[in-house]
């Protein structure tokens, strides 16, 4: 077994080499690579379809529709995150000139804690940013509902949520503007990639001038924008990779199952179950480990499940709040955090993804069940 290839926690959705090539072909017949190209078009009408949402703006990967959507709003002052997330949250709003402020999460969902926002707010604060930490939808209506209450723009760091409904509508259409990744690590990706999902064809159109520079025609900027264009290659393989994404999702989900059903009796591990009424896309298979009641720590347990070749992922940690370009933030102290700083030391993301084999999830499940015999 120790001499098997690693198994790491998800492996990339890759397309169907005859389906891209055709579509490849027409690349290279076409000689129209990139610049809102024919694919360019087709997957953004494609994904409006799948995902259930009006407008989608593609981008060249999940963070420059951050930074995007920050701009178009034109948000100042301070805006409210979490520090329970991958650290581009944050980058996001520190590459705008503006100040994180970090409230703590709910450790029923991993989002942000609606009952902590309040508190937060300043005269300066103008945005809240959430995450739907491993694709669980925030509480977004108490969210809202605070935005509403104080004046607020909400953008929706959704780039774990692809494909996430509450009842039957997509998640993606919650506050001002959601962004996804299509990174290789997701769900569904293009290799690199991203989108801005917006509600109306104005919003659409400065989005689409903001990633290509702030160009409206040949010879007028409108505003300074940046390059975040997605190339014809990639919405080749988001094409081509949209025809496989729900197979890949239903593979997870069987994994989930196995999971939960093997892992539920286990003292001192955590998960979370299905939520009423919403359409997961099992993008991540986080566990929580309470070291007392386990026997054993969660990065003892990380680094048996590496001795045996099998690599999780400690998603969240360390919190984002820690690294040294934010420690210093008056909202970055663990005193502030407490859900968040006690659950980055709990978790473990286990590996889940369409070609995991039933051999390797009985290992992972047996190591998880009894660690101290492995
Ligand atoms: C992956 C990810 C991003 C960044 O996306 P990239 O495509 O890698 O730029 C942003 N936020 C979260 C929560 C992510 O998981």
């Amino acid at each position: 077994m120790e001499n098997q290839p690693a198994t790491t926690v998800t492996t990339p959705l890759l397309p169907d080499l005859d389906d891209l090539n055709l579509l490849l072909k027409e690349i290279w017949a076409s000689k129209w690579v990139t610049n809102n190209g024919q694919f360019h078009q087709q997957l953004e009408k494609a994904l409006c379809d799948y995902l259930k949402v009006p407008f989608i703006s593609l981008f060249t990967n999940g963070t420059l529709p951050l930074l995007t959507a920050l701009q178009a709003l034109r948000v100042s002052g301070e805006v409210i995150t979490t520090p329970y997330s991958f650290v581009a949250t944050t980058h996001s709003i520190w590459w705008n000139g503006l100040k994180p402020v970090f409230v703590d999460i709910d450790p029923n969902t991993c989002g942000l804690d609606p009952d902590k926002i309040e508190a937060a707010i300043t005269p300066r604060t103008t945005a809240i940013m959430p995450v739907h930490c491993y694709g669980k939808p925030c509480d977004g209506i108490r969210i809202q509902q605070i935005a509403d209450k104080y004046g607020l723009k909400v953008i929706y760091d959704a780039a774990h949520a692809f494909g996430v409904e509450v009842n039957g509508k997509s998640v993606l259409n919650w506050g001002d503007m959601s962004t996804l990744s299509f990174h290789a690590t997701k769900v569904y990706n293009t290799i690199e990639g991203g989108a801005l999902i917006v509600h109306d064809e104005a919003t659409k159109k400065r989005i689409d001038y903001l990633k290509n520079f702030g160009f409206e025609s040949e010879t007028e900027v409108v505003a300074p924008g940046i390059n975040g264009k997605m190339d014809e290659i990639r919405a080749a393989i988001g094409l081509t990779n949209l025809r496989k994404v729900d197979r890949s999702i239903e593979a997870r989900h069987e994994v989930a199952v196995r999971y939960r059903d093997s892992l539920r009796h286990i003292k001192g591990i955590r998960f979370f179950d299905d939520m009423p009424g919403v359409k997961h896309n099992y993008s991540y298979f986080p566990i929580f480990v309470n070291a007392e009641e386990y026997g054993m720590t969660r990065d003892e347990l990380y680094y048996t499940l590496i001795k045996h070749n099998i690599y999780g992922r400690r998603y969240f940690y360390p919190l984002i709040s820690t690294f040294d370009c934010y420690r210093a933030l008056p909202s970055a102290s663990a005193d502030n955090l407490p859900n968040a700083t006690r659950i980055a030391n709990e978790v473990i993301c286990l590996p889940i993804h369409h070609e995991l084999t039933n051999d390797i999830l009985n290992r992972i499940i047996d190591i998880v069940s009894a660690p101290k015999k492995a």
